[in-house]
């Protein structure tokens, strides 16, 4: 039986492809293993959001090939296999196959390729008409959480990023399926379920099955509404592109308590002078009303965002502008990234007209205000009461488990193992520069 290795890098949709290989492998008699050293096949599912992939990639492929003493055969999937396809046996000595992120449904006939004819194989093709979604249960990457892509790729083209360009354009997937896939899912003991996709709420199948009944509402808040009506315990969904956000969206968050309390929401930048150069295809003041509309409810719901600093041609003003719009906003947390030009895209072609110094001092400033801001919002739950899923035991202190809650907060307490997969109520005892600390006062 060969053993075969994955390694992953980038989003969720990278986690999920390889659960869905790692299931489609073992069906097909390889044994997925989490030593490399015993692999007789070693898959690197990359990411070219990260900078330098290219670079990244032909290290570790050279580590590997030093390290080895049985030459396993080396295969390279995920967003930098679609961008650079056939190219990367040029530049990387050492890689066996290439397969693109609609062709991750071949990957064993890709392993047969170089078995049978040597070094070499790429498939970039379009993924099957029956693609198997499903994910066994000893390959999903938690017992109790689960990713369910419900849309791929991209349209949007925003002028900074490569990802319309290594996953392709939108395809929604059949609403049938994905409601059949949440009620397998939870008959298997799942309790949090990710609807995930680039931009989840530009979901728009080609036929809409399963979604009958909500006539007016937005495709996208139609699904989140089937998903509520299967029982699955919490919904989360992630990411949201602002311009196809609407207020039914969070009506059907108000109406549903398994819809979790949480909306991640890349606003970019706060200057429409920058978003405009970016193809972002939203105003602030578009945002805003989405954010005025989001803290409306009454549930609390927890806000995040994304942010660049220091894209070309940002002025001081444009960056004052983020600063506050991000005071406007009061985001519970922000990923915060310098701008750095990815070649391929639009963007790599104007003038990064920001020095490297001056992004440091804005990210630097950007991040000591939403730290602030972040740890006022943080008090909100001091002395309050949270469901939280335990989800594993705690990486840095024995004897504590860590989880989430609804509002997508990281939550340690103590707890013994037994906890692990129930959703306990946990009283907030302490305020943590990125979580929560408490005490399980009952079980939700
Ligand atoms: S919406 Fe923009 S940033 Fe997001 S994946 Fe699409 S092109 Fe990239």
């Amino acid at each position: 039986m060969k053993k075969v290795y994955l390694e992953t890098y980038g989003c969720q949709m990278n986690v999920s492809d390889s659960e869905r290989v790692a299931t489609s492998l073992v069906s097909k008699g390889y044994e997925i293993t989490t030593d490399e050293n015993s692999a007789d096949i070693i898959l690197l599912n990359t990411c070219s959001v990260r900078e330098k992939a290219e670079q990244k990639l032909y290290t570790r492929v050279g580590r590997l090939r030093a390290s080895h003493v049985k030459k396993p055969m080396i295969g390279v999937m995920g967003c930098v296999a679609q961008l650079e396809g056939e190219t990367l046996f040029k530049k990387i000595n050492g890689v066996d196959f290439v397969v693109g992120t609609r062709a991750v449904g071949r990957l064993s006939d890709a392993i047969q390729n170089v078995l049978e004819h040597g070094r070499g194989y790429s498939d970039l093709g379009e993924r099957e008409f029956d693609y198997d979604w499903s994910v066994s249960d000893a390959q999903l990457h938690s017992p109790y959480v689960a990713f369910i892509p419900i849309i791929e790729g991209c349209n949007k083209f925003c002028t900074y990023c490569i990802v319309p360009f290594s996953r392709g354009r939108e395809r929604s997937l059949p609403a049938s399926d994905i409601i059949r896939n949440v009620l397998q899912l939870r008959r298997r003991g799942i309790k949090e379920i990710h609807l995930i996709g680039q931009n989840v709420n530009s979901y728009r199948p080609m036929t809409e099955s399963g979604l009958e009944g909500f006539e007016g509402r937005t495709p996208f808040s139609r699904l989140l509404r089937a998903v509520a009506a299967t029982g699955m315990e919490r919904i989360k969904f992630n990411t949201s592109f602002p311009r196809d956000f609407h207020a039914d969206i969070v009506d059907a968050i108000d109406e549903h308590e398994n819809l979790c309390n949480w909306v991640h929401l890349p606003v970019q930048s706060g200057s429409d002078d920058v978003l405009r150069r970016m193809k972002r295809l939203h105003t602030i003041e578009r945002y805003f009303n989405i954010i005025d509309k989001v803290k409306s409810s009454p549930r609390d719901v927890s806000l995040t965002t994304d942010i660049i600093v220091g894209f070309p041609g940002e002025t001081e003003d444009d960056f004052l502008k983020t600063v506050e719009m991000v005071e406007y906003c009061k985001f519970d947390s922000s990923y915060i990234f310098k701008y750095s030009p990815r070649p391929g895209t639009p963007a790599y072609e104007m003038s990064d007209n920001v020095n490297a110094g001056e992004k440091t001092r804005r990210f630097r400033h950007l991040e000591e205000v939403q730290r602030r801001i972040q740890n006022e919002n943080l008090q909100r739950y001091l002395g309050r009461t949270l469901d939280v899923l335990a989800e594993k035991p705690a990486a840095k202190s024995d004897g504590d488990l860590t989880g989430h809650s609804t509002c997508h907060r990281v939550v340690n307490f103590p707890g013994e193992k037994v906890l692990l997969g129930e959703t306990v109520k946990v009283a907030i005892t302490e305020i943590k520069s990125n979580s929560l600390y408490g005490e399980v006062v009952a079980a939700a």
